[in-house]
C-alpha cells in the first residue's frame, strides 16, 4: 500500500512493502514557482539552481537521505542499468552521470534517484543481499524490459534472488490518461506478446489506452518477484495536478518528480 506522508510540509509518498529509507516526490513542499510550484527536481534551467538544491536539501532531509551524495540516473528512454558504490557519492547534484536509466547499490547511504513525470518509477529492495535499485520506465523502457534487466543486475552483481525482491511501482501516468496511438502497442506486443495482452485496451482505430504500471509489475513476476510483494501505485500524475507534474499534461514547461531509495549506512 502507497501512503502520503507529510513531513515538515514536504508530501510525498512511500510504500509499506519496502522497509528502507525511500519516498516517491510530489509537488507539494518546494520553494519553486509556477510553472515548477513547488517541489520541482528537475535540472536547473528556467528554474534556478538554488530552488533546486533547496527542494533537494528539502525532500532528502524528509526522506531521511543524504542530499549530498545522491547518484542519479541521466535517462535516455534504454534499458541500461548501472552499479554504484561510495565513488559515486555526490555525482547526481555535483558532477556528471553517463546515460543509464536504472541504478543499483549494495552501498549504504547511498542513495539512488530517477526521475518522472508521467514514466514510471520503481524501486526495488532486497534485505536478503542488502541491495537496492531505482528504475525509470516509459514505454520504451517498458518494451526494452528495464525492469528485468535491474533484477538481473541486482543477481549479478549481488546475488540477488528474485524471490526476495520487494518493489514500488511509484506514481505515473495511469490507463485513464495515457491514451496512443499502435506504436506504442505494437512496440509492447512485438516484445511481450501474452505478457502486455492484458495491459492494452484498443478504443478504436489507432486508439489505445495502455497501463504501463500494470505492465511493468508483470514483468517483474515473469523473473520471480512474488505478486504479493510487489506495490502498484494508484494514483494517476496527469489526473492529479495539486500532487503530481505530468509531461502529459503540462508540457516540458514543468517540474520533475523523483522516486529515492537507500540503505542504511553500513
Ligand atoms: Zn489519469
Amino acid at each position: 500500500m502507497f501512503v502520503w506522508r507529510d513531513v515538515g510540509g514536504v508530501g510525498f509518498l512511500t510504500s509499506t512493502l519496502l522497509d528502507v529509507a525511500h519516498g516517491f516526490s510530489t509537488r507539494v513542499g518546494g520553494v519553486s514557482p509556477a510553472p515548477f510550484d513547488t517541489l520541482n527536481l528537475g535540472r536547473a534551467g528556467a528554474d534556478g539552481r538554488e530552488n533546486i538544491l533547496e527542494n533537494y536539501a528539502r525532500f532528502c532531509a524528509a526522506v531521511g537521505v543524504s542530499r549530498d551524495a545522491l547518484v542519479f540516473t541521466k535517462q535516455v528512454h534504454g534499458d541500461s542499468v548501472r552499479s554504484v558504490g561510495q565513488e559515486q557519492a555526490g555525482e547526481g547534484l555535483y558532477g556528471v552521470s553517463p546515460a543509464c536509466d536504472g541504478l543499483i547499490t549494495d552501498a549504504g547511504g547511498l542513495p539512488l534517484a530517477v526521475f518522472s513525470a508521467d514514466c514510471v518509477p520503481v524501486l526495488l529492495y532486497d534485505p536478503v543481499q542488502n541491495a537496492v535499485g531505482a528504475v525509470h520506465a516509459g514505454w520504451r523502457g517498458t518494451a526494452l524490459g528495464i525492469v528485468r534487466q535491474a533484477v538481473a543486475a541486482m543477481r549479478d552483481a549481488y546475488g540477488t534472488d528474485p524471490a526476495d525482491v520487494w518493489a514500488a511501482v511509484g506514481p505515473s501516468i495511469g490507463v485513464c490518461c495515457f491514451e496512443t496511438r499502435g506504436d506504442v502497442p505494437d512496440a509492447l506486443t512485438a516484445a511481450w506478446g501474452a505478457l502486455a495482452a492484458p495491459h492494452i485496451r484498443r478504443d478504436g482505430p489507432d486508439r489505445y489506452h495502455v497501463d504501463l504500471k500494470g505492465l511493468n509489475a508483470a514483468l517483474l513476476t515473469s523473473v520471480g518477484v512474488a505478486p504479493e510483494r510487489i506495490d502498484l501505485c494508484e494514483d494517476c500524475t496527469c489526473c492529479g495536478p495539486k500532487r503530481y507534474f505530468s509531461h502529459r499534461r503540462d508540457g516540458v514547461r514543468r517540474g520533475l518528480q523523483a522516486a529515492m531509495i537507500s540503505l542504511s549506512r553500513n
